[in-house]
């Protein structure tokens, strides 16, 4: 079947698949260029058979690993897959270290076996540029859930993923080591907000949403608004 000629000039370049892991349902995503069938897999923090099943069948090449942060749902077999397909990683913020260090004893703690500590190749900070194929996403630092947390943004296509920064209806955690409620709330009204109402995004757990929606709907966003 062909595209008619018309649609295939807008046809979106970027495409994803949310392949839900580990016991709290982390939203690891396979993102891909559909130009080259270059992807990244972003936070395959475990289960990662899934994982590869999602890539055998989408027949995508993955070049590399992205990681929105350090917390044990999305970085736990981040090591492990990346020697796999012999990858880089990239991300998150330095500042999540002493998380990618202690992924051990996360690990334990959460009775996730595969847990290990690593340093991505390249640490990612405000202002970067991270490349999937064809795709650009720039790099916010969003601290507060983390202090290293970053959300990977593609302007072209008014969408991108934002870890446990924001989520449909709530807004991260900041009771664990190193967060900030005041931080996380100064993240999502100073990086995530101005990227305008149209602006979609995948959530490191649940239902995606936009800007708009949350700006509706979002009792933590209404409360910056206020
Ligand atoms: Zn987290
Ligand atoms: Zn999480």
């Amino acid at each position: 079947m062909t595209a008619p000629e018309t649609a295939a000039a807008t046809e979106p370049k970027a495409r994803a698949v949310l392949i839900p892991v580990t016991m709290f349902s982390q939203n690891c995503t396979l993102l891909w260029c559909a130009e080259t069938l270059h992807a990244a897999v972003v936070d395959p923090g475990g289960d990662l058979q899934l994982i590869r099943d999602a890539i055998a069948k989408t027949g995508v090449t993955v070049t590399k690993i992205l990681i929105t942060h350090g917390h044990i749902d999305h970085a736990a077999e981040a090591l492990s897959l990346a020697e796999e397909l012999g990858v880089p990683i990239e991300g998150p913020h330095r500042a999540d270290q002493f998380l990618l260090d202690s992924l051990p004893v996360a690990g334990l703690k959460y009775g996730i076996m595969g847990a290990r500590a690593f340093e991505p190749q390249r640490w990612l900070e405000e202002g970067d540029r991270v490349e999937v194929g064809q795709l650009h996403f720039d790099v916010l630092h969003c601290p507060g859930h983390s202090p290293g947390s970053v959300a990977f943004i593609n302007k072209d296509e008014g969408f991108g993923l934002v870890g446990d920064v924001l989520f449909r209806g709530s807004v991260g955690r900041s009771d664990l080591e190193g967060g900030s409620h005041e931080t996380l709330m100064a993240s999502i009204r100073d990086k995530l907000l101005p990227l305008g109402d149209d602006f979609s995004f995948i959530c490191g757990h649940g239902p995606t949403s936009t800007i708009g929606h949350e700006k509706m709907t979002n009792p933590y966003v209404a409360e910056i608004l206020r």
